[in-house]
């Protein structure tokens, strides 16, 4: 009995003006998988995170995470619901701390009763020692416990991106969805984020990586889904996509 993926998505598409960015597409992810989506520039693999996420509405398609469809939920309930995404350029607010930056994002989890949250100062307060000490321990896990109390703005862009993902661990996601967690970053860092990754993957974590390198998606994925054009164009294992003559030709034609 195949086990159902966490995220399922099957008739995804979205035109921008006359372009096709996303056309018919569908994708899987298994639950305790690192599952990548590869493709040539324009391919659509961002306009396709974005419809998984909700950050843009889908001309069509439907998306199942957790075995409930999202297509009507905001992308900070989908966050709620435990799917959390990085984007290409790290989103980190440069003018707050990174421990700011770590505590905003638990509180986004408690929505609209923060405030009611707020006039019970003692559980609050417990609250907020809790997150600290969670805070400071995925800091320290990722290396980045001499920035805590630096301006996110200081980080080098390697290290916003080590940020984002432990931004992304402070409401314990099921699935994060990382667009280009290598790009731009040096060669060191990428190791330890892909250190990083790996072991997370190991304590529980679902992962869904976009990423160019290749070297990172071969020794990261269980699976790989290739889009060109916005389409499916093939799905497999690592070893299978890298010698798959339509993916290569794909690439090359770019
Ligand atoms: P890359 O690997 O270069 O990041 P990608 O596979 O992520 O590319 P997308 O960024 O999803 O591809 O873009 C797919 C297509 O949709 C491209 O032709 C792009 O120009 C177009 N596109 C994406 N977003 C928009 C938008 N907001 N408005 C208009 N066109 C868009």
């Amino acid at each position: 009995q195949p086990q159902v993926p966490l995220l399922a998505a099957s008739g995804l598409s979205k035109s921008f003006g006359g372009i096709k960015a996303v056309d018919n597409a569908a994708i899987e992810v298994a639950q305790g998988s690192i599952t990548g989506l590869i493709g040539p520039n324009g391919a659509g693999k961002t306009t396709l995170f974005n419809l998984l996420s909700n950050f843009i509405r889908p001309d069509q398609g439907r998306v199942i995470f957790d075995g409930e469809p999202i297509q009507q939920l905001q992308p900070h309930q989908i966050a709620q619901q435990g799917m959390i995404r990085t984007f290409q350029v790290a989103r980190v607010l440069s003018r707050l701390s990174v421990l700011e930056n770590m505590l905003l994002a638990a509180q986004h989890q408690t929505g609209e009763n923060f405030w009611s949250a707020c006039l019970q100062f003692r559980q609050v307060a417990k609250e907020e020692k809790q997150l600290k000490e969670r805070a400071y321990a995925i800091l320290e896990s990722v290396g980045l416990t001499h920035m805590t109390h630096e301006y996110a703005g200081a980080l080098s862009g390697g290290q916003r991106k080590l940020l984002e993902m432990a931004r992304a661990l402070m409401v314990q996601p099921k699935l994060i969805l990382l667009d280009e967690p290598a790009a731009g970053v040096n060669p060191t860092l990428i190791n330890q984020i892909c250190e990083h990754i790996t072991t997370w993957n190991r304590e529980g974590l679902t992962f869904l990586i976009i990423e160019h390198n290749m070297d990172v998606i071969m020794s990261l994925c269980d699976r790989v889904w290739v889009l060109a054009e916005g389409r499916n164009l093939a799905v497999g294992s690592p070893s299978e996509i890298q010698t798959n003559s339509e993916v290569l030709e794909a690439y090359l034609g770019q």
